[in-house]
């Protein structure tokens, strides 16, 4: 029904949906046209260029409605637990449960981008004397006050310790706001000395074993915290269940990744692509339906790859994406550019991963979370982009510098040396604000220009 894959608008959205409901093309109980949600506020979205598939349709459907699926789990007597910072650890944990959903309160920091700066939240976050020092996340300050965009959870779940500094002071500024947070502890992932025990993580790193031991102490206590929420023991065989559910998702997203990534043709835009890999983090507060829509994504993949059918120039440059945009358009803009995302490590590859299933499931999710690129050396976190680049092909690197972010002061230069020592291939930091139409020219011109050295060196 969408015939041949394509980047379309909005406005083409509403009209080819209204041609699938003619045709009689099955969605989803939250399926509808995309234009309801600008009318709830998201307008980025009449700028925002689409992929044409039903299957993208019932993605960006899945995660614009998250918010009432959090409401209906609170009527239907569900528990809400809003995780902080691990991005990937603590939900699988929660979703062992059957009467608790997780989401992240983090997920705030791209409603100032989604409502185009129309929510306020950023404002009432410099109001609280978080101001533009800080990164997008501080979004979710004015979201826990305004109470209009995500239900306030029953209980709080904040990493610390090697997080970036910018979480750890907002979700301070947000316990002394009177809502309550069990912190937890990560170390600094180190190397291990010599004679020390050391256990590889998923994904490659290495810690030293008493540094997993301690994460598992630390992930008991947020365990007995879920016990006490739900009211039910959360048992081993639950949390290795839990474990098996979450590796279900990531196997989807590890062949989405690779066909989408490696494949000489470009079968499903980055856009879409950054939304699919959003939801290994936390399944979009549905687990079962999350596989599902990864399931149908890969499946239309899979036929365009068959049929030979791309969305971009064969020629495009593959370019391998470093961080998330705060603007989302900036995946448009480096496909307009001749760009295709080749390869990406937006802070979570940890959580894409599978999680062992040969350890007891405790062990296993310390371990996973140990494997955070964000909580080792910038050094560590570049050699595994530099992998991954040669796992995908890509031929350049984009390193989107988050704004205000503590992190992003260094590691990009680090990253960026890693990839032209090790590799020889041209790489390029972009900044870009939630909306940055006024920045449109410049970033215009340093995507171009990484997209042109890519397409000079292929003539040697
Ligand atoms: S500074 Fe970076 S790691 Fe920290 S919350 Fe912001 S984007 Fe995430």
């Amino acid at each position: 029904m969408s015939g041949r894959p394509a980047k379309i608008s909005l406005a083409q959205w509403e009209e080819q949906y209204a041609a699938l409901r003619a045709a009689g093309t099955p969605e989803a109980p939250y399926g509808g046209p995309l234009g309801r949600h600008v009318r709830d506020g998201d307008l980025r979205l009449t700028e925002l260029q689409f992929d044409n598939s039903p299957a993208a349709l019932r993605l960006w459907n899945f995660l614009l409605t998250e918010e009432d699926r959090l409401h209906q789990a609170r009527a239907g007597g569900k528990k809400l637990l809003g995780a902080m910072k691990d991005l990937g650890t603590v939900p699988v944990l929660a979703y062992s449960l059957p009467n608790v959903v997780a989401f992240y309160p983090d997920g705030a920091w791209w409603l100032p981008c989604v409502m185009r700066m129309s929510d306020g939240l950023l404002a009432m976050a410099d109001s609280l004397g978080v101001d533009e020092s800080f990164c997008p996340v501080r979004a979710m300050l004015g979201a826990f006050l305004s109470g209009a965009h995500f239900p306030i959870p029953d209980l709080c779940v904040c990493s610390v310790g090697a997080t970036c500094d910018d979480f750890s002071a907002i979700a301070q500024r947000l316990e002394g706001l009177g809502y309550p947070i069990l912190w937890w502890e990560i170390p600094a992932r180190r190397r291990c000395e010599a004679g020390e025990e050391c256990v590889e993580l998923p994904g490659g790193f290495r810690a030293p074993a008493r540094q997993v031991a301690f994460v598992r102490s630390e992930l008991e206590r947020v365990r007995t915290a879920l016990e006490h929420l739900a009211g039910g023991r959360l048992d081993d065989p639950a949390v290795a269940e839990g474990i098996r559910q979450a590796n279900k998702v990531r196997r989807l997203l590890k062949e989405l990744r690779s066909l989408a990534y490696s494949s000489p043709i470009c079968p499903m835009p980055a856009l879409e692509m950054l939304l699919a890999e959003m939801l290994a983090i936390h399944f979009c507060s549905d687990r079962d339906e999350c596989a599902d829509v990864l399931a149908e994504l890969l499946q239309e993949v899979r036929g365009r790859l068959r049929r030979q059918e791309g969305l971009l120039d064969r020629e495009a440059a593959r370019v391998f994406v470093v961080n998330p945009v705060a603007d989302l358009r900036v995946m448009n803009l480096l496909e307009d550019c001749g760009g295709r995302a080749c390869g990406t490590e937006y802070l979570f590859c940890h959580a894409l991963d599978e999680i062992p299933q040969d350890l007891p499931p405790m062990e296993a999710l310390a371990r996973m979370a140990l494997a955070d690129p964000m909580v080792g050396p910038a050094r560590e976190r570049a050699e595994r982009i530099c992998s991954d680049i040669l796992a995908f092909g890509a031929e350049a690197v984009l390193i989107c510098r988050i704004p205000g972010a503590s992190h992003c002061a260094t590691e990009g230069a680090v990253i960026a040396q890693a990839v032209r020592s090790r590799l020889c291939l041209p790489a390029a930091e972009i900044e870009a604000p939630p909306v940055s139409d006024s920045f449109q020219t410049t970033l215009r011109t340093r995507i171009e220009a990484l997209v042109e050295t890519v397409l000079s060196a292929r003539k040697r």
